[in-house]
């Protein structure tokens, strides 16, 4: 599937680009003697941070079946989130001659030598849906518009409570710290969230609202469940209900969803919460279908794939990544140049438009 093409952006990113001072590995790869007949067959590094989660799985699939189609050798790997392991792949990769690497981190910060490593070997790195952070050894980044995922969140969740005058009493999870989107999305849903709070209409009865506090390490569900307990049982014990949960998962979902269940709701008498959620997984979509889950941002795996496949085919042959910003995604060490997609919000309504008449999902996968 190729993408619109935005040629004045594109032709800004590449000449922001060619004014930084910072190594440009990308640029490198277009260097005389790499010529594209170089790239014919080249091997191409995927590291994926896990398969506990079905996105990474679609991701990873989809990413080496597009690569293979063109001719490339790819080397997939997934490190079940954890972080020595994933280092090791890209060494790895690295080591067998890899030409370009893909690579979704579980550790923004974590894989500096590796990735100056790949620098100093003239490997381009495309940072895949996450962020690599603190290096100047990433050449592009392949995601979703990650502030508006947060946005769409949060809208949902204000929309699913509806149009009482409140007051609403809501809790928020957050993503993995380790993890650059994690606060995008916080900042994304606190963005609708905190004037709502701030007037009152909302009402976080732990009190617990700063990103550090809600952030949930490595997107673990057994620790949202947890988490969710413990809120029920500490801030619920007396009877009061929570009436919406801002959760930035699917997975984290399921866990608070249990935590509630646990908690007898779920129940004609007392309703599940407005949940919220990410990634539109099977068990997410199921969940909504059955009334649970309220909602989950879509982000589709497919053109997320696509989009990246044709910035590696395009470092690789000497062209120019598309790229449609290159102003947000501020590393530490540089502006990393970026293809950003847009994310949907799913709920009952729109589900069967959005996940089966685009084919992401057949009839049957949600049964
Ligand atoms: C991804 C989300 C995903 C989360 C947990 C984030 O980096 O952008 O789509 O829900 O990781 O896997």
């Amino acid at each position: 599937m190729r993408l619109t093409k935005l040629t004045g952006i594109v032709a800004l990113g590449v000449l922001l680009a060619a004014c930084g001072s910072s190594t440009k590995t990308g640029e490198q790869a277009a260097a005389p003697g790499d010529s594209p007949a170089g790239s014919a067959g080249a091997l191409i590094g995927v590291t994926m941070p896990t398969k506990s989660s079905e996105r990474w799985i679609h991701d990873g699939d989809n990413i080496k079946a597009a690569l293979e189609k063109l001719g490339y050798k790819v080397d997939l790997q997934y490190a079940e989130n954890d972080i020595p392991t994933q280092v090791n792949q890209i060494e790895n990769q690295i080591t067998k001659g890899a030409k370009l690497l893909v690579v979704a981190s579980i550790d923004g910060t974590a894989i500096t030598t590796q990735l100056q490593e790949a620098a100093d070997r003239k490997i381009p790195v495309i940072a895949y849906d996450r962020l690599i952070r603190n290096t100047p050894a990433v050449d592009y980044y392949a995601t979703f518009d990650n502030f508006k995922v947060g946005v769409e969140q949060a809208n949902s969740l204000v929309t699913g409570l509806g149009t009482g005058p409140g007051p609403f009493t809501v809790e928020l999870f957050g993503g993995s710290p380790d993890d650059n989107n994690a606060t995008f999305f916080f900042n994304g849903a606190m963005s609708v969230l905190k004037p709502l709070i701030d007037s009152g209409k909302l009402v976080v009865k732990s009190g617990q609202k700063d990103f550090a506090t809600v952030a949930i390490l490595r997107w673990d569900p057994a620790t949202a469940q947890r988490r969710m307990e413990d809120l029920l049982t500490k801030t619920y014990g007396g009877g009061a209900k929570v009436q919406g949960v801002l959760s930035p998962y699917d997975g984290l979902s399921i866990g608070i969803l249990s935590a509630l269940k646990s908690n007898g709701y779920g129940s004609a008498a007392q309703p599940y919460p407005v949940v919220t959620g990410q990634d539109a997984e099977v068990a997410s979509v199921k969940s909504i279908i059955a009334g649970e889950q309220y909602s989950t941002v879509y982000k589709d795996t497919r053109r997320l794939a696509a989009v990246t496949v044709d910035m590696a085919d395009a470092a690789l042959k000497g062209g120019k990544p598309e790229v449609n910003n290159t102003t947000d995604y501020d590393n530490g060490k540089k502006v990393v140049p970026a293809y950003l997609l847009q994310p949907v919000v799913v709920d009952k309504a729109n589900y069967r438009k959005e996940l089966l008449d685009s084919g992401y999902y057949t009839p049957a996968q949600l049964k």
